[in-house]
């Protein structure tokens, strides 16, 4: 058993994890990190946000090649390496978790590999591969994030049951795979196997795909898709059946087909529950509701005054940037700066094909809020852009506040969204009004005109559109 004293413990090595470690070792924190993980970066870099994307890019290749047979440029069918393919991907992974053990250790910020759990409002017992650590500590920020949601009726412990963490391994493309859950994680996983090769079925319980997005951003996707994906709204699952040939699953609802159908694989994807309950919080005097998320005051600290929680173990949305952001006004918090957590908007980005991106309030949101808001829409069809990338299916959409004209949210669906917007997060950050994004000169051709032409088509100064 060896003894570690440190200022500062921060258990989970994720987004958040590691932003607070970085950032209060900078503020001159003495700070040791804990993770089950031998490699920092927890779930987003390992096995979320950054192997998703590297998949996400070859998916979108073989896509791009295939389309463009309509502009004249024929490829031959993509020949797919599956090792090669995870290679890649693990590549990428390695790439990133190597640069932040390079950050940690270049600001002498300690990492103890094990399972963390408070044995008091001061002590942390860690038991990892090299034995039993006890860190002792004036100060512990709780980063410990979420693991995906099981299903009771499901063969969870059956192979050909997968979650996003299973879908990331590629140990095969199925021939025919069912994604449980139309929201993010899920489409964008479909995305990728879809590409290379699998027939995908979708089941959502709600009337729409993404269930956070606006309706009217949503149908443009959902008008994409619909010969890419079987999908299948207002409908649930109520048995999954393993059979040697295959997993036989029964629907109920609005589109559920009569007889129980047949998949090589399924992909659950109902969303992540919190960590908060596995850390032993309650011995440092932690609430953690029955969920097992924490709750904490705006400047990240719990009802225990040394102890902070930060990231998807504090609350929805569960993102990375939104855990990178906390995990900063924790450490500064803790370094004597009066600092708060307090944005006006966090983005969505569902990275799928196209994109669907939304920031601020969303027109529903608006509506159950009783906010007075206009909204203007400016469609990809008029993007010259768009119309030159053969990908006119886009659309942006501005909301304003009614009384100020001030941007209050945005919403994009199209090729490149999530890059986009930024530029409308930024506008709702600074108080800009339909004037200011209408009067800012936005480079042409490029899609992000249509951010401008949007607050333009508000302001009444385009009143047809080319
Ligand atoms: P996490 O990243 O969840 O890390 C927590 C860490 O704590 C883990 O490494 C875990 O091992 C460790 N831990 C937990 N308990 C203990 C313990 N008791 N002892 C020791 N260690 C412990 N978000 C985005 O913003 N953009 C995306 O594109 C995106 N894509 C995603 C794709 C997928 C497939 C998934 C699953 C998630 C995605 N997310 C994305 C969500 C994002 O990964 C999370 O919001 C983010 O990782 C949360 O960060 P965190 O710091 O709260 O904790």
């Amino acid at each position: 058993m060896s003894e570690i004293k440190t200022q500062l413990v921060v258990l989970g090595a994720g987004p958040g994890g590691y932003s607070a470690a970085f950032r209060a070792a900078d503020l001159g924190i003495e700070t040791v990190i804990v993770d089950a993980r031998e490699t920092l970066g927890g779930v987003c870099l390992n096995v979320g946000c950054i192997p998703s994307k590297a998949l996400l890019h070859v998916a979108k290749v073989i896509d791009d090649a295939k389309e463009m047979a309509a502009h004249g440029v024929t490829f031959g069918e993509p020949k797919i390496d599956l090792d090669k393919v995870r290679s890649w991907k693990d590549s990428v992974v390695g790439q990133l978790t190597k640069g932040l053990a390079g950050m940690s250790k270049m600001r002498k910020v300690k990492h103890v590999q094990g399972y963390g759990k408070f044995t008091g409002s001061n002590t942390l017992e860690v038991e990892g591969k090299d034995g039993k650590t006890t860190i002792t500590f004036d100060n512990a920020i709780i980063a410990a994030g979420s693991e995906p949601v099981t299903l009771p009726f499901i063969p969870h412990d059956d192979p050909r049951v997968i979650d996003s963490t299973g879908a990331l391994e590629m140990q095969d493309v199925p021939e025919k795979m069912l994604v449980l859950g139309g929201g993010i994680i899920g489409l964008e996983m479909g995305t990728v196997y879809r590409a290379l090769g699998s027939q995908i079925d979708v089941v959502e319980f709600l009337d729409q795909l993404i269930p956070a997005a606006d309706k009217d951003v949503i149908k443009i996707y959902q008008k994409y898709v619909k010969d890419k994906f079987n999908v299948m709204l207002e409908t649930k699952v109520t048995a999954v059946e393993a059979k040697k040939d295959g997993l036989y699953v029964t629907f109920e609802g609005k589109q559920a087909p009569a007889e129980p159908v047949k998949y090589d694989k399924v992909l659950v994807a109902v969303g992540r529950r919190p960590n908060g309950a596995l850390v032993a919080a309650d011995k440092a005097g932690v609430n953690v509701d029955e969920r097992g998320f924490i709750s904490v005051d705006k400047q990240m600290r719990t009802n225990v005054s040394n102890i902070y929680a930060i990231g998807d173990l504090v609350g929805q949305p569960m993102l990375a940037h939104k855990a990178v952001h906390e995990g900063h006004v924790a450490a500064e918090v803790i370094a004597g700066k009066k600092h708060y957590f307090d944005p006006k908007c966090i983005p969505s980005v569902a990275y799928t094909d196209p994109e669907v991106a939304w920031v601020g309030v969303t027109e529903k949101e608006a509506k159950e809020q009783g906010i007075k808001y206009e909204s203007a829409t400016f469609p990809w069809a008029a993007s010259g852009r768009a119309i030159a990338s053969g990908r006119t299916e886009g659309m942006t959409k501005m909301i304003f506040d009614k009384d100020t004209n001030r941007v209050i949210g945005g919403a994009i669906v199209g090729i490149n969204a999530g890059e986009m917007l930024g530029e409308i997060g930024l506008a709702i950050e600074m108080g800009a009004d339909a004037e200011d994004v209408a009067l800012t000169i936005h480079a042409h051709p490029t899609l992000n005109e249509s951010i401008g032409l949007a607050s333009e088509i508000f302001e009444g100064s385009i009143t047809d559109l080319p």
